[in-house]
C-alpha cells in the first residue's frame, strides 16, 4: 500500500510523518513518497495534497502533469485528500481571490470555497473539533478557507464556528485544518482505511 504526498510546496514533510505514524498505528507495512514530478501518484493507492499556497501549488502541479495524474487516481475510486490550500485545489468552485488569481482548480469537490476565510486578525489557531467518522479532534487552522456551499452529494464531516471545515464527496476528502500538524493521527488513519 502506497500514498503519495504532492511535494511542489508547503507542509509536505509533516504529512508524509503523519501518513507514517498512521501506518504504524493501523499496523500496516505501508509506503509513503513526496513528488514534485510525474509517475509517482499513478504508482500511487491515494494522495494528499498538502497545505500552503493555493496559487503556487496549482501552478506546479497542473505544469507538472500531476493534475492529470491526482483526476485518474480520483477516477479510480482511490482516495484524495486535500488539506487547507489543498481543499481549495480539490473544490469546484473558488471566490473571487483564486479568480483574480488564475489558480486552475482540479474541481473533484462540489463545494464553493473561500480563502483566507477568518481574516488576519485570525491568522492561525487552534480549536476541537467534532469530526463525523472520528470524533473530537484539536484542529489547528492557519489563514485557512472555508466551504461557503456544498452539493448534493457531499457529506459535511464538521463545522466551525457555523463555517463547514470538512467534507466528504465519496473518495475526496477536504479539509480546511491542517492534521499533519498535531500528534494526532486518527485523520490520516480514517484516510488510510478508504483505500479500497
Ligand atoms: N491561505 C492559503 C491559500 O489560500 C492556504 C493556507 C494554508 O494552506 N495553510 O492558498
Amino acid at each position: 500500500m502506497k500514498v503519495a504526498v504532492v511535494g511542489v510546496q508547503g507542509d509536505v514533510e509533516e504529512h508524509v510523518l503523519a501518513v507514517k505514524r498512521a501506518f504504524d498505528r493501523l499496523g500496516i507495512n505501508g509506503e509513503v513518497e513526496a513528488t514534485r514530478k510525474y509517475g509517482i501518484v499513478s504508482n500511487s493507492d491515494a494522495v494528499i495534497i498538502p497545505g500552503g499556497e493555493s496559487t503556487t501549488i496549482s501552478k506546479l502541479i497542473f505544469r507538472e502533469s500531476i493534475s492529470e495524474e491526482i483526476l485518474d487516481l480520483a477516477k479510480d475510486g482511490k482516495p484524495v485528500m486535500g488539506t487547507c490550500a489543498g481543499l481549495i485545489l480539490l473544490s469546484k468552485h473558488g471566490d473571487e481571490q483564486v479568480e483574480k488569481t488564475g489558480t486552475q482548480l482540479l474541481e473533484l469537490l462540489d463545494v464553493h470555497v473561500r480563502r483566507n476565510a477568518f481574516g488576519r486578525q485570525r491568522e492561525s489557531f487552534q480549536v476541537r473539533l467534532e469530526i463525523k467518522g472520528i470524533g473530537e479532534f484539536d484542529a489547528v487552522f492557519i489563514r485557512a478557507p472555508v466551504i461557503t456551499e456544498v452539493g448534493e452529494r457531499v457529506d459535511v464531516l464538521a463545522r466551525y464556528d457555523n463555517h463547514i471545515v470538512a467534507v466528504r464527496e465519496d473518495n475526496i476528502l477536504g479539509l480546511s485544518f491542517h492534521p499533519e500538524l498535531t500528534s494526532d493521527t486518527r485523520v490520516h488513519e480514517y484516510f488510510i482505511k478508504m483505500i479500497p
